[in-house]
C-alpha cells in the first residue's frame, strides 16, 4: 500500500501523499472535530490554508483565513501541519509531505533567509538572489567544530570531507538545478569551506578558487534566466593528501552548450580592459564594434564592470600559473574570433556565389591566426569536393560562406577552452606520491522544458536522466542501510527506476543518439527525415511518441517534453571541412596549429568523426564512471522566481522544479513505510510524563516500550529500532492529542 502511494507520487498534481492521510486517526471529521487546517485547492490554482466546517455528501465547506466560505470536492483538499513542525529543516519531520504543504515550508523559510533544507538526503537550496550573510568565517567554523548542524552547504562539505578522511572512500558533491538556481555559487562554497579547512601545501586552494574564475570568465555568459550562466558542465576533483590537505585539482568538462543572449564573458572583458599595449598588439576595438557581439543588442550586463573583472581575469591567470606566453596566445585566439565575425562577403552571381570582402576583418584575422590573407579568403570562399576520381575546387554560396565562417570562430573558441582546462589542470597537477582521496564537485546544467525544446535541452535532460539514476540507486542503498543498520524489518521500497528513459537516450543501434549520428551522416538528411527515422524505430518504446510535424516528445523520469527535431542535425554534425583543417594546420602560430592536429589525431583515432552528441555521451559515461566510484552528496537548488530577484517565491515554479527532480518521492522513498521516525530519547521526553509513574532516570527504550503498551498503540503500526521508533503514518497525531489534552 506504501508503495502504492510513493508509485502515486508524482502522477497526480498535488496528492502526493493524497487524500489517503485523511484515513484513520486523520479523517475528515476528526479534522472537523479537532478544527484542525486543511489545504484547500481554490479556483485560481492555488492551495489556501482554511478549516472544515462541515461536509456534506462528497463536498466540504472550508473558511478560509479572509472569513469566507468555500465549498470543494474532498479530492481538492489535502491534510495542513500542525504548527508545531512550521518551518521545520527537514522535509521528512512533516506529518504530511502532499505538495502544499511542502512548498509551505519552503516558503516559510525562505521569507526568514532559511534558504537551505532537508530532503531526506538531499540538502534543497533556494536561491535568495541576495546577500544571506550566511557564508561568513564564522559559520565556517561553527560548521567545523560542529557547533551548528542546520543544513548548509558547509554542511554537506564537511561531511564529504569526514567521511573521506575515516571511510578512505573517495567522496562527490553532485549539483543540480536549473539555469540561474544557483549551481555554480553552491559550488564556490563547498570549494571555499573545503579550502578553508585544513592549511594546504602551497597555496593550491587559492589556485583552484582562482581557476574555476577563468572557466567563468571563459565559459560563461549572459543568458535571459541567469547573467552568468555557465555554458559547460564541469567536474572539479580537489585532491587531498593523505594528512587531509588540498594538493590538487583536476577538471573535467563537458562540450559547451550555445551561448546565451550575450557571448562568453572573456569577450567583453578583453574589449574593455586590455591595456593599451595589448590593444594595438590584438587590433582590438570596443566590443560594439564586432557583430559577434553587437548583434544580441546586449553589450553590458547591469552592474558589472568588464574592465574590473579583465584586471580580476589577469590575476587569476597568473596566480593559477598561466605564462604570460600562454595568455597571450590565448588572446590572440579570442581577439581572432571577434575579427572573423566582422568578415564580410559579396554575392558575385546570381547564384548567390561569392566573394570574401578584403577589409581590416581578414587582414586582422589571418595575422592573428598566422596565416595570409588570401589564404583564409580561399578557405572561406571555396571547397574541394570528390567528383568522381577528380578533385575539383567548387565556390561557396552565400550561407554556405556565413556557416564556415562562423564554423571556423567557433572551432576556434572550443578548442581554446579545451586547451585553457588543460593549462589548468597542469598548473593544479599533483604528484603521484601527495594523492590520498579527493571530493569532486559536479556543476553540470539540470532539467530543462522550455516552450520549444532543441538539441541543447535535449543533452541537458540526457545528462540530468544519467544523475537521476545515480540518485535513485543512491537512495535506495541508504534506506536499505539505514534499515538494517536500525534492525528494522527491511522490505524492499518500490522505487520509480529511469532505465527505460535511459535506453531510449543510449540504446545500440537504436536509441535517439545512435540514429541522430547515422541520420548525421547522411549529407541530404532534414530534420524531418530524422524526425521519420526516430519514429520509424522508436515508436513502440513507452518513453516516446513521435509526431507529424517533426515534433517527439519523450517521457523524461520527471515529466514529459516536447522537442522540435529542427536543428538537431546542424547542432549535432558541427564539422569544419577539410580545407579549413589544413588551412590551420599550415598556420604559424603556435594554438591554430595544436588544435588543427588535435582534431585530426582524434578523427584518425575514431576512424570517422563523432558527432556532438555521441562525443558529450562519452564525456558523460567518463564522468559517471568517476562518479560511481564515490560516495555522492546531492544538493538541489531551487529558482524562486524567474526574475532573478529576492524574496519572490512563485509557488508554482518551485513546484514545478521539486517535482523535476523527483524530490517529495525521494523523501516519501526515504521514510520508506514509517513516515514518522523519532529517537527514543526524546519521544520518552515528549511522551513519558504520561505514564502513571513516569522515571526520568530509566533507559530511555524502556519508557517508550511502556508509553506503547500505555496508549495502545497497535504492534502493526510501529517498529522499534535500535536507536529509533518507527511509526507509520497518523500514530504520532493521537500521541500529540493525548499530550495536548494532558
Ligand atoms: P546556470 O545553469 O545558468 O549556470 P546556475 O545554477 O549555475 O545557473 P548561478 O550562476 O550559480 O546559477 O546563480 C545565479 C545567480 O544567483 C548568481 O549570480 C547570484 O547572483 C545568485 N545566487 C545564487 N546562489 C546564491 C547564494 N547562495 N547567495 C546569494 N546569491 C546567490
Ligand atoms: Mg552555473
Amino acid at each position: 500500500e506504501e508503495k502504492d502511494a510513493a508509485k502515486l507520487a508524482d502522477s497526480s498534481p498535488g496528492s502526493l501523499s493524497g487524500f489517503r492521510d485523511f484515513e484513520g486517526n486523520d479523517s475528515l471529521e476528526h479534522f472537523i472535530k479537532k478544527k484542525v487546517r486543511v489545504w484547500c485547492l481554490l479556483h485560481n490554482g492555488l492551495w489556501e490554508l482554511g478549516e472544515i466546517i462541515s461536509t456534506s455528501g462528497e463536498r466540504a465547506s472550508v473558511v478560509l483565513p479572509n472569513r469566507s466560505v468555500v465549498t470543494v470536492p474532498f479530492r481538492e483538499l489535502l491534510p495542513a501541519n500542525p504548527v508545531i513542525v512550521e518551518g521545520v529543516d527537514e522535509l521528512i519531520r512533516l506529518h504530511y509531505l502532499n505538495e502544499p504543504s511542502v512548498l509551505h515550508n519552503l516558503h516559510y523559510r525562505y521569507c526568514r533567509d532559511n534558504i537551505y533544507s532537508k530532503a531526506g538526503p538531499v540538502l534543497l537550496a533556494v536561491n535568495p538572489f541576495k546577500d544571506v550573510q550566511l557564508y561568513g568565517n564564522d559559520l565556517v567554523t561553527a560548521y567545523k567544530q560542529k557547533l551548528l548542524d542546520s543544513p548548509h552547504i558547509y554542511a554537506i562539505a564537511d561531511t564529504a570531507y569526514n567521511e573521506m578522511m575515516t571511510d578512505e572512500k573517495n567522496q562527490s558533491i553532485v549539483i543540480s538545478g536549473e539555469s540561474g538556481a544557483g549551481k555554480t555559487e553552491t559550488a564556490k562554497f563547498a570549494m571555499k569551506y573545503l579550502a578553508a579547512l585544513d592549511g594546504s601545501c602551497g597555496g593550491i586552494e587559492s589556485k583552484v578558487l582562482q581557476a574555476s574564475y577563468i572557466l567563468e570568465a571563459f565559459g560563461n555568459a549572459k543568458t535571459s534566466m541567469n547573467d552568468n550562466s555557465s555554458r559547460f558542465g564541469k567536474l572539479i576533483e580537489i585532491q587531498f593528501s593523505p594528512t587531509g590537505r588540498i594538493c590538487g585539482a583536476k577538471l573535467q568538462t563537458l562540450v559547451q552548450l550555445a551561448q546565451g543572449e550575450r557571448s562568453y564573458h572573456v569577450f567583453y572583458q578583453l574589449c574593455a580592459g586590455a591595456p593599451s599595449v595589448l590593444r594595438g598588439r590584438l587590433k582590438l576595438k570596443r566590443a560594439c564594434d564586432y557583430s559577434y557581439l553587437n548583434q544580441s543588442g546586449c553589450v553590458e550586463i547591469h552592474d558589472v564592470d568588464d574592465s574590473l573583472k579583465f584586471q580580476i581575469l589577469m590575476g587569476a591567470l597568473n596566480m593559477v600559473g598561466i605564462s604570460k606566453e600562454d595568455q597571450e596566445h590565448a588572446f590572440e585566439m579570442i581577439s581572432a574570433v571577434l575579427w572573423l565575425g566582422n568578415i564580410s562577403f559579396q554575392v558575385v552571381d546570381n547564384e548567390n556565389h561569392i566573394e570574401v570582402v578584403a577589409d581590416e576583418a581578414v587582414t586582422n584575422a589571418a595575422s592573428l591566426i598566422g596565416c595570409s590573407s588570401w589564404d583564409l579568403m580561399h578557405a572561406l570562399s571555396s571547397c574541394r569536393i570528390q567528383d568522381g576520381k577528380e578533385e575539383v575546387t567548387k565556390r561557396l554560396k552565400l550561407r554556405k560562406a556565413r556557416d564556415t565562417r562562423d564554423a571556423l570562430a567557433k572551432f576556434i573558441y572550443a578548442n581554446l577552452f579545451d586547451w585553457l582546462v588543460e593549462e589548468i589542470n597542469s598548473a593544479l597537477a599533483v604528484s603521484k606520491q601527495q594523492s590520498g582521496k579527493s571530493i569532486s564537485i559536479i556543476d553540470i546544467p539540470g532539467f530543462e522544458s522550455l516552450e520549444k525544446n532543441s538539441f541543447e535541452q535535449f543533452c541537458m535532460n540526457y545528462d540530468h536522466e544519467r544523475l537521476q539514476q545515480l540518485f535513485i540507486q543512491h537512495l535506495f542503498k541508504l534506506v536499505q542501510e539505514e534499515c538494517e543498520v536500525d534492525g528494522i524489518d527491511w522490505t524492499k521500497v518500490d522505487f520509480v527506476d529511469n532505465q527505460d528513459c535511459l535506453d531510449l537516450f543510449e540504446k545500440r543501434p537504436c536509441g535517439i543518439i545512435s540514429l541522430l549520428e547515422e541520420e548525421s551522416n547522411f549529407p541530404h538528411a532534414t530534420a524531418l527525415t530524422f524526425a521519420s527515422k526516430l519514429k520509424q524505430h522508436l515508436n513502440t518504446h513507452n518513453c516516446f511518441k513521435g509526431h507529424r510535424d517533426g515534433a517527439f516528445t519523450v517521457h523524461h523520469s520527471s515529466r514529459e517534453v516536447l522537442y522540435d527535431s529542427g536543428g538537431f542535425l546542424d547542432k549535432n554534425r558541427d564539422q569544419l571541412h577539410i580545407d579549413i583543417i589544413q588551412l590551420l594546420s599550415s598556420c604559424t602560430s603556435r594554438l591554430p596549429q595544436f588544435f588543427a592536429s588535435v582534431m585530426l589525431k582524434e578523427s584518425q583515432l575514431a576512424c570517422q568523426q563523432h558527432s556532438v552528441a555521441t562525443k558529450f555521451k562519452g564525456q558523460l559515461f567518463k564522468l559517471m564512471q568517476h562518479l560511481k566510484s564515490t560516495t555522492p552528496h546531492f544538493i538541489y537548488c531551487i529558482k524562486p522566481n524567474s526574475k532573478q530577484l529576492p524574496g519572490e517565491f512563485e509557488k508554482d515554479l518551485v513546484l514545478k522544479q521539486l517535482r523535476s527532480y523527483g524530490v517529495l518521492a525521494a523523501v516519501r522513498i526515504s521514510r520508506s513505510g514509517y513516515p514518522t521516525q523519532i529517537a527514543h530519547q526524546e519521544f520518552a521526553r515528549r511522551y513519558g510524563f504520561l505514564l502513571p509513574e513516569y522515571n526520568v532516570c530509566q533507559d530511555p527504550l524502556t519508557s517508550s516500550v511502556e508509553i506503547l503498551q500505555q496508549f495502545n498503540i497497535l504492534p502493526e503500526m510501529y517498529q522499534v529500532g535500535f536507536t529509533k521508533l518507527y511509526f507509520r503514518a497518523g500514530q504520532i497525531g493521537a500521541l500529540e492529542e493525548v499530550r495536548k489534552r494532558a
